[in-house]
């Protein structure tokens, strides 16, 4: 079968979720109708439901939970509040989940879940009523063995207290195991706030070692400054590398001579964005994406390097924080280019991989210890970036190509193995 392009809107994170699969599977010669159920995700969770706003009014509000898979253990994955979240949106993103978990070989399938609300105009007290909520909307869904939620977009460890505390009371028992990314104080882990930011950079730390680069005094630019852009700059400063631009939903800001990422933190704390930070330039998000540095590692939402502005990529090695942020017309174009892609799926991994270990932390009542979860979670990351890198290599693909090879190549495996019911 030979996949018609056209076919796909890339605009569209569902139909980039489609082909990007749809490559992959094509070079791993799956049958038909394998391809068409891994394709199109197991289960979709619609809810409606009213929350009292301060002003005593009465919103209603839509949410989603999507469970793409199963076959490999509970569906897994964040939750999300994002005015412009839909099912398609979900679907794509509960699916990457499932190639996620799959290519760091966690025993979980995928999920993702979300609210369509803007959080930046909800008062905390809002906030925790839409969460509390949602969590009991969708309680029949969820559980340890069930399906795990997270941290995502506008979501925090704050949140996921709420929902562990709302689902404990459905049950009349303490169930920390219902979500990950907990506050330490309710069975969180140490380790887990930095988790993402931590994988991306050891990944960073396997590209940079295979591509010759020196990452003492390379040159970086990250786009998105919440929990995985801010820790990333922040773990690159801290090997050597030096922070030339950063940027929020508002824009951007630089400084050629580099940044004090804590510096720009607490003016973004003051301020509510990164924007006016003193002592630095300011530039729109679409120019960091395409300023001459080492290393680009995007952190804030999907689609943001695409066939327009792919060519204008100038970063050696471009790491994916986020979910989503580059479409398959432009993995090509940067492929072309010689930009060393660190997909998605593999870069970000380190969160869902920490939640990993906080869950069985939870399940067998036991606490590790930082060293312990830095340790495990660098030895999980880099074996992830070697087998891609092998594959990569060996199959004359791309990266994001080779390591959704090697996640549907499992999940089609478990399926098989599992065979068909009745
Ligand atoms: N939301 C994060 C992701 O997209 C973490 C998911 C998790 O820990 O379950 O990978």
């Amino acid at each position: 079968m030979v996949i018609d392009r056209q076919r796909y809107d890339e605009s569209r994170l569902l139909d980039v979720a489609h082909l990007q699969f749809d490559i992959a599977a094509e070079h791993l010669g799956l049958d038909p109708g394998l391809r068409e159920l891994m394709r199109a995700g197991q289960r979709e969770f619609t809810v409606r439901f009213p929350v009292r706003m301060d002003d005593g009014s009465i919103h209603v509000f839509q949410g989603y939970r999507v469970q793409h898979s199963i076959s490999r253990g509970p569906a897994k994955g964040g939750v999300r509040f994002h005015p412009e979240v839909t099912l398609d949106g979900m679907r794509a993103l509960a699916a990457l989940m499932t190639w996620k978990c799959a290519l760091l070989n966690l025993p979980y399938g995928g999920a993702k879940g979300g609210v369509r609300c803007n959080p930046k105009v909800l008062s905390p007290a809002e906030l925790e009523r839409i969460t509390r909520r949602f969590t009991w909307e969708i309680a029949p869904l969820i559980g340890p063995d069930q399906d795990i939620l997270a941290p995502d977009v506008n979501t925090d460890s704050r949140t996921m207290a709420w929902i562990m505390d709302t689902f404990s009371i459905l049950k009349g028992y303490t169930v920390p195991g219902v979500v990950t990314g907990k506050p330490l104080e309710i069975g969180g882990s140490l380790g887990r706030e930095a988790a993402t930011a931590q994988g991306c950079v050891f990944a960073i730390r396997e590209a940079a070692i295979v591509s010759g680069l020196d990452l003492e005094g390379a040159t970086v630019a990250v786009q998105g400054f919440g929990k995985v852009g801010f820790h990333s700059a922040r773990l690159m400063a801290e090997l050597g590398a030096r922070i030339i631009a950063v940027s929020d939903s508002q824009g951007g800001v630089m400084a050629e001579t580099g940044l004090d990422v804590h510096e720009i933190r607490a003016h973004k704390q003051a301020t509510g964005s990164v924007v006016g930070a003193p002592g630095t330039a300011s530039l729109t998000n679409r120019q960091l994406l395409e300023l001459p540095v080492d290393i680009l590692i995007p952190c804030a939402i999907e689609g943001q390097i695409t066939a327009d502005n792919a060519g204008r990529v100038r970063a050696r090695i471009l790491a994916e924080g986020a979910n989503g942020p580059t479409t398959p017309t432009a993995d090509d174009i940067l492929a072309e280019r010689g930009v060393f892609l660190v997909p998605d799926i593999l870069a970000n991994g380190g969160g869902v991989t920490a939640s990993y270990f906080e869950w069985v932390q939870n399940t067998q009542k036991l606490f590790w210890s930082e060293e312990d979860i830095n340790k495990k979670l660098d030895s999980v990351m880099t074996r992830a970036f070697h087998e891609v890198y092998q594959l990569a290599r060996s199959e004359g693909v791309h990266m994001r190509t080779a390591a959704l090879m090697l996640a549907v190549g499992r999940v089609a495996k478990a399926k098989q193995l599992r065979g068909v019911f009745p």
